[in-house]
């Protein structure tokens, strides 16, 4: 069955004093009814996770993802963090491939094939984010990039690891501009997204696999975003660091 799920990637904001009073709020303010069978994800910067695994342990699909890993398993990496000191805190996930680290940090797709296969020999669940530039946008050939990244990153994987895996797609010109995706473009996108899958991988891995969006998704463009028949979630960047939109945002499927 595909997963619904919120994460909230909180980027390098909030010292460690907000981070757990965001978190505290966002624990009280997610009663059953509002969580529904949506899993939430908060995905904290490195320093904070092992104090907001604290604060949501025994709290019901409320789960802690980091925003990285490094591609090695071990060694002299001043200043990095693998997949397995993150598994030892409690973290359930890990954000891999979002287009800031492509970006700021030229992350390539080799280096990002490694964090996966290091996340799942960790049991964490990889989030791995794939999107467009505006200019590849507009030159049309969007659907051939984002298929791409996936089958770089991803496509050597067998059945049974693939399928763990939690797609989200982050258009980069929707990103922290307030100009969302609408709704048939991010249907489309995720459309797409699940066929490609669907010819490697066939139908039934497919179907099952959740497909988020990110990009400027806020309280007030959730509900019609998820409304989409292949989108499964959200990861959520600026709309997460305030605990009432990204509550709004949980109660919008
Ligand atoms: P914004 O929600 O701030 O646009 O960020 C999206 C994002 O990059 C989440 O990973």
């Amino acid at each position: 069955m595909r997963k619904k799920i919120v994460a909230g990637n909180w980027k390098m904001n909030n010292t460690l004093d907000e981070g757990l009073k965001l978190t505290s709020e966002i624990v009280n303010m997610v009663s059953d009814e509002v969580r529904g069978d949506v899993h939430i994800v908060l995905a904290p910067p490195f320093i904070h996770l092992t104090q907001v695994k604290k604060l949501i342990s025994g709290v019901d699909k409320v789960y802690l993802g980091a925003q990285n890993c490094n591609d090695n398993a071990q060694g002299a990496y001043t200043g990095e963090v693998s997949a397995a000191m993150l598994a030892s805190v409690g973290a359930e996930y890990v954000i891999i491939g979002h287009s800031e680290r492509r970006e700021y940090f030229n992350e390539n797709h080799k280096q990002l094939a490694q964090k996966v296969d290091l996340a799942l020999e960790n049991n964490l669940t990889p989030i791995f984010c794939c999107g467009e530039s505006l200019e590849v946008r507009e030159n049309g050939l969007y659907k051939e990039y984002v298929c791409n990244q996936i089958g770089d990153s991803l496509f050597h994987l067998h059945d049974d690891k693939f399928s763990k895996i939690v797609i989200a797609y982050e258009p980069i010109w929707a990103i922290g501009t307030g100009k969302t995706a609408s709704s048939d473009q991010a249907q489309e996108m995720h459309a797409t997204i699940r066929e490609f899958i669907a010819e490697r991988y066939g139908g039934e891995i497919s179907e099952n696999m959740s497909i988020l969006y990110g990009g400027s998704c806020k309280p007030d463009n959730a509900k019609e975003l998820f409304a989409c028949k292949d989108v499964d979630g959200g990861l959520i960047g600026g709309a997460s660091l305030k605990s009432r939109d990204f509550t709004d945002i949980i109660k919008s499927f």
